[in-house]
């Protein structure tokens, strides 16, 4: 053990790192998250991250918009606990057995106006996991979809450009 320690304390991590946020882009799409939101909504938005079944991939990316390195809390997103106070869903993953009734009841919890945003090709039909016999399918089998984010999974930049695609409703490159 202490020899791998030392190994790694001269040789250094073999990972490569992470890519920096582009503060400048994710604080111009968040601000207009931001000013959409509050045009259609009369306030900041509010979402439920639901996952119906995912490899956590796509998780870890929605969280990461709240997180220390993008905290886009700031601009306004603001993710809540209950479908009571949503305004969107983030549904990741394909739609487990397991999951099809939470999901079910967390639409119906969720009050109107609401949209259902799925995260990711498995929440589009299934993907990698579409041929499992305990997979429902994508996240439109069980509830009806507002929008499609693409990517395995899609990075925050693309996130944010889902929302303002939802709330704008134009498709934004
Ligand atoms: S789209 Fe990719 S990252 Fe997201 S749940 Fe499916 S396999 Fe995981």
């Amino acid at each position: 053990m202490r020899r791998l320690l030392l190994k790694n304390f001269v040789h250094g991590p073999l990972t490569e790192a992470a890519p920096a946020p582009d503060d400048a882009a994710l604080a111009e799409l968040a601000s207009r998250v931001d000013r959409a939101a509050r045009r259609r909504l009369g306030r900041t938005l509010a979402i439920r991250e639901v996952d119906a079944g995912s490899c956590n991939g796509c998780e870890l990316e929605i969280l990461a918009l709240g997180n220390v390195l993008y905290d886009l809390e700031r601009f306004g997103l603001r993710f809540v606990a209950s479908p009571r106070h949503a305004d969107v869903l983030l549904v990741t993953g394909p739609v487990t057995r397991n999951m099809r009734e939470a999901l079910e009841r967390t639409y119906q919890a969720t009050p109107d106006p609401k949209w259902v945003v799925a995260v990711g090709g498995c929440a589009r039909d299934g993907g990698v996991y579409a041929a499992s016999p305990v997979c429902v399918g994508g996240v439109s089998a069980v509830v009806p979809v507002d929008l499609h984010i693409p990517g395995c999974p899609p990075t925050p930049l693309e996130l944010l450009k889902g929302l303002i695609a939802l709330l704008e409703g134009v498709s934004v490159t």
